[in-house]
Protein backbone atom coordinates (compact mmCIF):
# COMPACT_ATOMS: atom_id res chain seq x y z
CA UNK A 1 0.00 0.00 0.00
CA UNK A 2 2.81 2.26 1.17
CA UNK A 3 4.68 1.70 -2.34
CA UNK A 4 1.50 2.33 -4.23
CA UNK A 5 0.80 5.61 -2.52
CA UNK A 6 4.11 6.99 -3.04
CA UNK A 7 4.07 5.82 -6.87
CA UNK A 8 1.60 7.85 -7.51
CA UNK A 9 2.83 10.93 -6.10
CA UNK A 10 5.48 11.12 -7.83
CA UNK A 11 3.03 10.57 -11.35
CA UNK A 12 1.45 13.51 -10.72
CA UNK A 13 4.12 15.69 -11.60
CA UNK A 14 4.67 13.54 -14.76
CA UNK A 15 0.74 13.70 -15.41
CA UNK A 16 0.70 17.73 -15.17
CA UNK A 17 3.39 17.74 -18.06
CA UNK A 18 1.49 15.55 -19.88
CA UNK A 19 -1.57 17.18 -19.83
CA UNK A 20 -0.11 20.58 -20.69
CA UNK A 21 1.66 19.21 -23.80
CA UNK A 22 -1.71 17.76 -24.65
CA UNK A 23 -3.25 21.38 -24.49
CA UNK A 24 -0.19 22.69 -26.65
CA UNK A 25 -0.54 19.92 -29.32
CA UNK A 26 -4.82 20.14 -29.09
CA UNK A 27 -4.44 23.99 -29.87
CA UNK A 28 -1.70 23.60 -32.71
CA UNK A 29 -4.34 20.82 -34.63
CA UNK A 30 -6.71 22.94 -33.71
CA UNK A 31 -5.28 25.95 -35.83
CA UNK A 32 -4.78 23.46 -38.51
CA UNK A 33 -8.19 22.36 -38.55
CA UNK A 34 -9.60 26.06 -38.45
CA UNK A 35 -7.68 26.85 -41.40
CA UNK A 36 -7.77 23.70 -43.44
CA UNK A 37 -11.59 23.82 -43.04
CA UNK A 38 -11.68 27.78 -44.01
CA UNK A 39 -10.11 27.54 -47.33
CA UNK A 40 -12.16 23.83 -47.78
CA UNK A 41 -15.03 26.10 -47.47
CA UNK A 42 -14.22 28.77 -49.92
CA UNK A 43 -13.49 25.88 -52.42
CA UNK A 44 -16.58 24.68 -51.80
CA UNK A 45 -18.13 28.10 -52.28
CA UNK A 46 -16.59 28.32 -56.21
CA UNK A 47 -17.68 24.89 -57.17
CA UNK A 48 -20.76 25.04 -55.07
CA UNK A 49 -22.75 24.76 -58.12
CA UNK A 50 -20.91 21.89 -59.96
CA UNK A 51 -21.09 19.96 -56.89
CA UNK A 52 -24.99 19.79 -55.62
CA UNK A 53 -26.37 17.67 -58.35
CA UNK A 54 -29.86 19.09 -58.83
CA UNK A 55 -33.20 17.22 -58.84
CA UNK A 56 -33.65 17.69 -62.84
CA UNK A 57 -29.95 17.19 -63.82
CA UNK A 58 -29.85 13.63 -61.84
CA UNK A 59 -33.48 12.99 -63.10
CA UNK A 60 -32.39 13.31 -66.36
CA UNK A 61 -29.53 11.67 -66.50
CA UNK A 62 -31.06 8.75 -64.28
CA UNK A 63 -33.87 8.64 -67.20
CA UNK A 64 -31.14 8.50 -69.90
CA UNK A 65 -29.82 5.59 -68.39
CA UNK A 66 -26.83 6.50 -66.44
CA UNK A 67 -25.60 5.46 -62.77
CA UNK A 68 -25.30 7.53 -59.46
CA UNK A 69 -21.48 7.73 -59.65
CA UNK A 70 -21.64 8.66 -63.39
CA UNK A 71 -24.22 11.15 -62.66
CA UNK A 72 -21.73 12.49 -60.20
CA UNK A 73 -18.64 12.55 -63.23
CA UNK A 74 -21.12 14.07 -65.44
CA UNK A 75 -22.81 16.77 -63.50
CA UNK A 76 -19.21 18.04 -61.89
CA UNK A 77 -18.25 18.36 -65.39
CA UNK A 78 -20.87 19.23 -67.94
CA UNK A 79 -23.12 22.35 -67.65
CA UNK A 80 -26.61 21.96 -66.74
CA UNK A 81 -27.73 22.87 -69.89
CA UNK A 82 -26.03 20.99 -71.96
CA UNK A 83 -27.11 17.95 -69.97
CA UNK A 84 -30.52 18.64 -69.99
CA UNK A 85 -30.31 18.94 -73.95
CA UNK A 86 -28.77 15.04 -73.75
CA UNK A 87 -31.40 12.89 -75.96
CA UNK A 88 -29.35 9.73 -75.37
CA UNK A 89 -27.21 8.23 -73.30
CA UNK A 90 -23.24 7.78 -74.36
CA UNK A 91 -21.16 4.98 -73.32
CA UNK A 92 -17.98 7.20 -73.96
CA UNK A 93 -18.96 9.97 -72.14
CA UNK A 94 -17.47 9.91 -68.80
CA UNK A 95 -14.35 8.44 -70.42
CA UNK A 96 -13.86 11.47 -72.94
CA UNK A 97 -14.71 13.44 -69.90
CA UNK A 98 -11.19 12.45 -68.50
CA UNK A 99 -9.72 13.78 -71.07
CA UNK A 100 -8.84 17.66 -70.17
CA UNK A 101 -9.38 19.12 -73.80
CA UNK A 102 -12.49 17.58 -74.16
CA UNK A 103 -15.02 19.74 -75.98
CA UNK A 104 -18.84 18.42 -75.32
CA UNK A 105 -19.61 20.06 -79.38
CA UNK A 106 -17.53 17.74 -80.96
CA UNK A 107 -18.89 14.55 -79.25
CA UNK A 108 -20.50 12.96 -82.40
CA UNK A 109 -17.48 13.34 -84.40
CA UNK A 110 -15.45 11.79 -81.17
CA UNK A 111 -18.20 8.88 -81.71
CA UNK A 112 -17.74 8.59 -85.12
CA UNK A 113 -13.74 9.02 -85.32
CA UNK A 114 -13.22 6.36 -82.26
CA UNK A 115 -15.76 3.79 -84.72
CA UNK A 116 -13.71 4.17 -87.42
CA UNK A 117 -10.21 4.80 -87.00
CA UNK A 118 -10.14 1.96 -83.93
CA UNK A 119 -8.79 4.42 -81.24
CA UNK A 120 -8.68 5.35 -77.60
CA UNK A 121 -10.58 8.27 -76.59
CA UNK A 122 -8.19 10.35 -75.75
CA UNK A 123 -6.92 10.20 -79.32
CA UNK A 124 -9.98 10.43 -81.12
CA UNK A 125 -10.46 13.82 -78.72
CA UNK A 126 -6.69 14.89 -79.96
CA UNK A 127 -7.05 14.15 -83.55
CA UNK A 128 -10.79 15.42 -83.80
CA UNK A 129 -9.71 18.86 -82.19
CA UNK A 130 -6.89 19.34 -84.76
CA UNK A 131 -9.54 18.16 -87.41
CA UNK A 132 -8.53 15.23 -89.12
CA UNK A 133 -11.42 13.36 -88.94
CA UNK A 134 -12.23 16.17 -92.35
CA UNK A 135 -10.91 15.49 -95.36
CA UNK A 136 -7.82 18.12 -95.84
CA UNK A 137 -8.18 21.48 -97.47
CA UNK A 138 -11.90 21.21 -96.16
CA UNK A 139 -13.61 23.46 -93.92
CA UNK A 140 -11.06 25.90 -94.11
CA UNK A 141 -10.23 28.91 -91.70
CA UNK A 142 -8.79 32.39 -92.75
CA UNK A 143 -5.91 33.26 -90.07
CA UNK A 144 -6.97 36.25 -88.54
CA UNK A 145 -3.44 36.43 -86.66
CA UNK A 146 -1.30 36.24 -89.47
CA UNK A 147 1.49 38.44 -87.39
CA UNK A 148 1.69 36.05 -84.35
CA UNK A 149 4.56 34.00 -83.74
CA UNK A 150 2.81 31.12 -83.01
CA UNK A 151 0.29 31.19 -85.98
CA UNK A 152 -0.80 27.73 -86.93
CA UNK A 153 -0.77 27.11 -90.94
CA UNK A 154 -1.87 23.70 -92.24
CA UNK A 155 -4.22 22.57 -94.33
CA UNK A 156 -7.41 24.07 -92.57
CA UNK A 157 -5.87 26.69 -91.59
CA UNK A 158 -5.09 29.60 -94.39
CA UNK A 159 -3.08 32.79 -94.47
CA UNK A 160 -5.29 35.68 -95.51
CA UNK A 161 -4.72 36.42 -99.21
CA UNK A 162 -1.96 38.93 -100.23
CA UNK A 163 -0.62 38.20 -96.77
CA UNK A 164 3.22 39.26 -96.44
CA UNK A 165 5.02 39.23 -93.49
CA UNK A 166 5.61 43.21 -92.27
CA UNK A 167 9.68 42.85 -90.93
CA UNK A 168 11.53 40.41 -93.05
CA UNK A 169 15.06 40.03 -92.46
CA UNK A 170 18.24 38.52 -94.60
CA UNK A 171 18.88 35.00 -93.42
CA UNK A 172 22.32 34.19 -95.31
CA UNK A 173 20.77 33.94 -98.70
CA UNK A 174 17.10 33.81 -97.48
CA UNK A 175 14.56 35.42 -95.81
CA UNK A 176 12.86 35.38 -92.61
CA UNK A 177 10.79 37.69 -90.03
CA UNK A 178 13.36 39.46 -87.96
CA UNK A 179 12.83 37.59 -84.31
CA UNK A 180 12.95 33.84 -86.41
CA UNK A 181 15.94 35.14 -88.24
CA UNK A 182 18.07 36.21 -85.54
CA UNK A 183 17.26 32.77 -83.58
CA UNK A 184 18.17 30.95 -86.80
CA UNK A 185 21.85 32.96 -86.91
CA UNK A 186 22.62 31.65 -83.58
CA UNK A 187 21.89 28.13 -83.90
CA UNK A 188 23.75 28.47 -87.62
CA UNK A 189 26.59 29.64 -85.37
CA UNK A 190 26.36 27.18 -82.62
CA UNK A 191 26.08 24.06 -85.22
CA UNK A 192 28.82 25.39 -87.10
CA UNK A 193 30.87 25.36 -83.62
CA UNK A 194 30.36 21.92 -83.16
CA UNK A 195 32.20 21.84 -86.21
CA UNK A 196 29.03 21.00 -88.33
CA UNK A 197 27.53 22.00 -91.34
CA UNK A 198 24.24 23.86 -91.89
CA UNK A 199 22.99 24.95 -95.14
CA UNK A 200 19.79 27.69 -94.61
CA UNK A 201 18.32 26.49 -98.29
CA UNK A 202 14.20 27.73 -98.18
CA UNK A 203 13.42 30.66 -95.62
CA UNK A 204 10.23 33.59 -96.58
CA UNK A 205 8.59 32.36 -99.78
CA UNK A 206 5.61 34.97 -100.97
CA UNK A 207 2.26 33.78 -101.81
CA UNK A 208 3.53 34.17 -105.59
CA UNK A 209 6.03 31.96 -105.22
CA UNK A 210 4.37 29.15 -103.10
CA UNK A 211 1.58 29.16 -106.10
CA UNK A 212 4.19 28.37 -108.92
CA UNK A 213 5.75 26.08 -106.78
CA UNK A 214 2.15 24.31 -105.88
CA UNK A 215 0.77 24.65 -109.77
CA UNK A 216 4.28 23.33 -111.19
CA UNK A 217 4.49 19.90 -108.63
CA UNK A 218 0.61 19.48 -109.40
CA UNK A 219 1.53 20.07 -113.08
CA UNK A 220 4.28 17.04 -113.19
CA UNK A 221 2.96 14.27 -109.87
CA UNK A 222 -0.64 15.64 -110.09
CA UNK A 223 -2.70 17.36 -107.37
CA UNK A 224 -3.08 13.95 -104.92
CA UNK A 225 0.66 13.51 -104.74
CA UNK A 226 1.87 17.03 -104.76
CA UNK A 227 -0.43 17.86 -102.24
CA UNK A 228 2.18 15.52 -99.93
CA UNK A 229 4.73 17.40 -100.59
CA UNK A 230 3.87 20.84 -101.36
CA UNK A 231 1.60 23.23 -99.90
CA UNK A 232 -1.03 25.41 -101.34
CA UNK A 233 -0.55 28.79 -101.82
CA UNK A 234 -1.79 30.63 -98.10
CA UNK A 235 -1.16 27.04 -96.61
CA UNK A 236 2.54 26.71 -96.57
CA UNK A 237 4.43 27.93 -92.90
CA UNK A 238 6.91 29.50 -95.85
CA UNK A 239 4.76 31.84 -96.30
CA UNK A 240 5.15 33.51 -92.66
CA UNK A 241 8.34 34.14 -92.61
CA UNK A 242 8.82 31.51 -89.73
CA UNK A 243 10.38 28.53 -91.09
CA UNK A 244 13.58 27.58 -92.91
CA UNK A 245 14.50 24.34 -94.87
CA UNK A 246 18.10 23.50 -94.02
CA UNK A 247 20.74 20.86 -95.23
CA UNK A 248 24.45 19.61 -94.89
CA UNK A 249 23.90 19.73 -98.31
CA UNK A 250 22.18 21.23 -101.02
CA UNK A 251 19.02 19.01 -101.45
CA UNK A 252 15.90 18.25 -99.05
CA UNK A 253 16.22 14.88 -98.47
CA UNK A 254 15.01 12.42 -96.04
CA UNK A 255 18.76 10.45 -95.69
CA UNK A 256 19.19 14.25 -93.31
CA UNK A 257 17.44 12.32 -90.30
CA UNK A 258 20.47 10.25 -90.16
CA UNK A 259 23.24 12.89 -90.42
CA UNK A 260 25.21 14.58 -86.70
CA UNK A 261 23.54 17.94 -88.02
CA UNK A 262 19.84 16.77 -87.53
CA UNK A 263 21.30 14.85 -84.60
CA UNK A 264 22.49 18.33 -83.54
CA UNK A 265 18.72 19.76 -84.11
CA UNK A 266 16.63 17.25 -82.47
CA UNK A 267 18.90 17.71 -79.55
CA UNK A 268 19.52 21.59 -79.33
CA UNK A 269 16.90 23.25 -81.94
CA UNK A 270 14.38 24.06 -78.70
CA UNK A 271 17.03 25.53 -76.95
CA UNK A 272 17.09 28.74 -80.47
CA UNK A 273 12.82 28.50 -80.36
CA UNK A 274 12.73 26.16 -83.26
CA UNK A 275 10.91 22.81 -83.44
CA UNK A 276 10.72 19.90 -85.88
CA UNK A 277 7.39 20.20 -87.50
CA UNK A 278 6.81 17.16 -89.88
CA UNK A 279 7.39 14.25 -87.80
CA UNK A 280 7.88 10.96 -88.69
CA UNK A 281 5.08 9.52 -87.15
CA UNK A 282 2.91 11.78 -87.91
CA UNK A 283 2.42 11.87 -91.28
CA UNK A 284 -0.96 11.16 -91.06
CA UNK A 285 -1.84 14.00 -88.72
CA UNK A 286 0.08 16.89 -91.25
CA UNK A 287 -0.75 15.37 -94.61
CA UNK A 288 2.62 15.56 -95.54
CA UNK A 289 5.64 13.25 -95.86
CA UNK A 290 8.12 13.30 -92.97
CA UNK A 291 10.73 16.03 -93.17
CA UNK A 292 13.37 16.07 -90.99
CA UNK A 293 14.75 19.39 -93.01
CA UNK A 294 11.62 21.53 -91.91
CA UNK A 295 12.16 23.89 -88.98
CA UNK A 296 9.49 26.06 -87.37
CA UNK A 297 10.37 29.46 -85.18
CA UNK A 298 7.89 29.16 -81.93
CA UNK A 299 10.04 30.84 -79.33
CA UNK A 300 12.14 29.23 -76.89
CA UNK A 301 9.16 29.16 -74.44
CA UNK A 302 6.89 26.49 -76.08
CA UNK A 303 9.09 24.80 -78.41
CA UNK A 304 10.88 23.71 -75.17
CA UNK A 305 7.00 22.28 -74.13
CA UNK A 306 6.77 20.74 -77.57
CA UNK A 307 10.23 18.88 -76.98
CA UNK A 308 9.66 17.64 -73.54
CA UNK A 309 6.31 16.63 -74.47
CA UNK A 310 7.29 15.45 -77.39
CA UNK A 311 4.22 16.85 -79.45
CA UNK A 312 3.81 18.52 -82.72
CA UNK A 313 2.86 21.88 -83.26
CA UNK A 314 -0.75 21.18 -83.79
CA UNK A 315 -1.05 19.13 -80.68
CA UNK A 316 0.63 21.56 -78.38
CA UNK A 317 -2.46 23.99 -79.68
CA UNK A 318 -4.93 21.83 -78.53
CA UNK A 319 -3.50 20.97 -75.39
CA UNK A 320 -2.13 24.43 -74.20
CA UNK A 321 -4.12 26.79 -76.88
CA UNK A 322 -8.08 25.36 -76.61
CA UNK A 323 -8.15 24.20 -80.05
CA UNK A 324 -10.76 22.65 -81.27
ZN1 LIG B 1 9.86 23.62 -95.60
Amino acid sequence: MKRRRKRVKVNYKNLFILIFVVAVLCFLVFLIFKKFNTSDSDNKNDNNKSNVVSDEVKDHLKDLGYSNSDIEVINSKVKKDDILSMENKNDNLVKYLGVKYFHIENIDRYDKYMDEENVSAEQAIMEVNIGIDKPFYTDIKTIDNPNDLLVLVNKYNALPSGYVPSDLIQVEGERMQREAGEAMLKMVEAIRNDGLTLNLLSGYRSEEKQTDLYTDYAASDGKEKADTYSARPRHSEHETGLAMDVSDGWYLEEYFEDTPEFDWLQKNAYKYGYILRYKKDKVYESGYVYEPWHYRYVGVEVATIIHNEDLTFEEYYVKYKGLY
